[in-house]
Parts: structure tokens; C-alpha cells; sequence
């Protein structure tokens, strides 16, 4: 079943808004298998279900990649249970799993990936772009699948930069692209398991912006660059993510500086996890089998090169 983007506003009938709950923060950058500098801007380990749908979000850069004749990035490795959202702001990704399948991921690019019963991928810079060098930065945001989902087929969705429609916003207060769901009565491409918006924003300094939600929902705002002050006097800057409210519909943003923020919001899935590595299933038996069907090439075989 695919959820059908809300076109609601996301007011709800009190007009109460969620407000701030709290400030979260990850300083250590890492490498994730050759992608350097990684900083984990949130994981489902620190916050459980509070981020639900959502698992994890991985900042790759931004950097810059010298002219390589290598292949940098992550090599195979299997997914299963869940979906991982790569969003490329600059650089470019080339992806190819064990069915044969592949593409390149661009700037401006979205790939939603659905592993669902399993995916054997490779992620890496691609040929072109470790040949030239240059700026690279992206995202990648890992979505949870509702347990009946979890077993389906696997999805690619290639979302290209003309396909994410792009919502000019009043005042010249900024752009926002709405990469799922909806945002003022805008629609986005990408086919979600469960009601949620990924929005990826440009907001203005001193602009102040209100963001579609509904009574119960999680909401997140990662600051990739510039500052975020909420009503108390709270402020997020960059690499930062304000968690806010479970209770409220819509919320204000306000920045200080110019920004770029990602929100993502959504209806929590309320379902145990039980992860381990690139594995996110519901209870522990899930990832053993996992682990078995793994061993008898269920995920999938070879990647092709
Ligand atoms: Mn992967």
C-alpha cells in the first residue's frame, strides 16, 4: 500500500504548535567505509523511538574529493527491513546492487531506496566525478518500514532535481523542495510506507517559516548550515537538529543567519526495533534469520561491476 501525499496544511483544529522539546548534538565526523568526513546527525541507538519513522541521518562532507583514479565509498553490503533516502547536494554517487541494476545519483538528485526483504549495494563516488574531483556533500536518511512492509520487494525511486518541485515562499523568505509528502498544498514525488515530509529548506535570515504537521507526529529540523532561534531563546547552528514536540500540529521556524535545514516529519510508527548493522527489523528472531537468509544469498549475490 502507498501512502497518498496529505495535502494539509497541517494546522490542527486547536492551532496549538509543537514548540521545541530539546537540542540534539553528534560532534565526532567518522568514515564510513572510504566516505570521510561522516557525522551521524541522529541514530535511532541514541533517541529510539522518539525519531520514528525515522532511523538515522549520515552528513557525508562537505569536502572535496582530489581526482582519484580509486572508486572511494562504501562497498557491497546488504540492507534489509527499512529504506535509506540519499539526497546529493554535491558530487556525485554511483550505486549498483546484485540484481544488475545502477544508476548515478547527481546534484540536486534524490534516490529513495526501498531495501524492504533485501538489497546488496555498493555506494561510491562516481567514475566521472573521481576522475574531475571537487566539492562533495549528501545526505543519507534512513526511513522505517512498518512491520508489515518490511519483506516486500525491494524499490528504487529516482527522484531527478526537475522532479522535486521546488515551493517559492512568501517575502522571498526562501525555497523549499518538497522531496515526500506535501508542503502549502505542493506535493512531492516520492512514495512513502507511511504518512511523513522530507523537505529540504533555504530560509532567509530573520524569516520565519511554518512547517506542516499533525497532532502526535514527530518532527526533526537539522541545521546543515546557519542558526535556527526558537521562542525560549534556544539556538541551533549548524550540524545540529531540533527535536521537537510530540504534541502540537504546525511549528515555527525562525532563523537568524541565512540556512539551509532539512524537516522531516511523520507519523511515529509505535513498533519495537530491533537492529543490527544494516539490518532493522522488529525482534531479535527477525535478525537472526536475517543473518540466515544472508548466508543462503536471500539478500541477493554478487554485486555486479
Ligand atoms: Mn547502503
Amino acid at each position: 500500500m502507498e501512502h497518498m501525499p496529505v495535502l494539509a496544511t497541517g494546522k490542527t483544529s486547536g492551532g496549538r504548535m509543537k514548540t521545541l522539546a530539546f537540542i540534539h548534538r553528534n560532534d565526532t565526523r567518522f568514515a564510513v567505509g572510504d566516505f570521510s568526513p561522516v557525522l551521524t546527525v541522529f541514530s535511532h541507538h541514541e533517541l529510539g523511538n522518539t525519531v520514528s519513522p525515522f532511523l538515522l541521518l549520515d552528513h557525508l562532507g562537505p569536502g572535496r574529493l582530489l581526482p582519484t583514479s580509486q572508486r572511494k565509498g562504501v562497498n557491497e553490503h546488504p540492507h534489509r527491513g527499512f529504506e535509506t533516502v540519499t539526497l546529493v547536494y554535491a558530487g556525485e554517487i554511483e550505486h549498483r546492487d546484485s540484481t544488475g541494476g545502477g544508476g548515478v545519483i547527481k546534484a540536486g538528485d534524490v534516490q529513495w531506496m526501498t531495501a524492504a526483504s533485501g538489497v546488496i549495494h555498493r555506494e561510491l563516488f562516481s567514475e566521472d566525478f573521481s576522475r574531475t574531483g571537487g566539492p562533495f556533500e549528501l545526505l543519507q536518511l534512513w526511513v522505517n518500514l512498518p512491520a508489515k512492509d518490511k519483506m516486500s520487494p525491494a524499490r528504487y525511486q529516482n527522484l531527478t532535481k526537475t522532479q522535486i518541485p521546488v515551493v517559492e515562499l512568501p517575502d522571498g523568505a526562501g525555497t523549499v523542495r518538497v522531496v515526500a509528502g506535501a508542503f502549502f498544498g505542493i506535493a512531492g514525488p516520492a512514495l512513502t510506507h507511511t504518512r511523513m515530509n522530507v523537505l529540504d529548506a533555504q530560509i532567509v535570515a530573520g524569516q520565519t517559516v511554518t512547517f506542516p504537521a499533525e497532532e502526535g507526529d514527530t518532527a526533526l529540523v537539522f541545521v546543515r548550515t546557519g542558526e535556527v532561534r526558537f521562542a525560549g531563546g534556544e539556538v541551533v547552528d549548524g550540524q545540529g537538529m531540533a527535536v521537537m514536540s510530540s504534541h502540537g500540529g504546525a511549528f515555527d521556524v525562525t532563523v537568524q543567519t541565512d540556512s539551509k535545514l532539512v524537516i522531516l516529519t511523520g507519523a511515529p510508527l509505535n513498533e519495537a526495533i530491533n537492529a543490527h548493522g544494516f539490518f532493522v527489523m522488529n525482534t531479535y528472531e527477525e535478525i537472526l534469520q536475517t543473518y540466515e537468509d544472508l548466508k543462503q544469498g536471500k539478500l541477493g549475490g554478487k554485486v555486479q561491476s
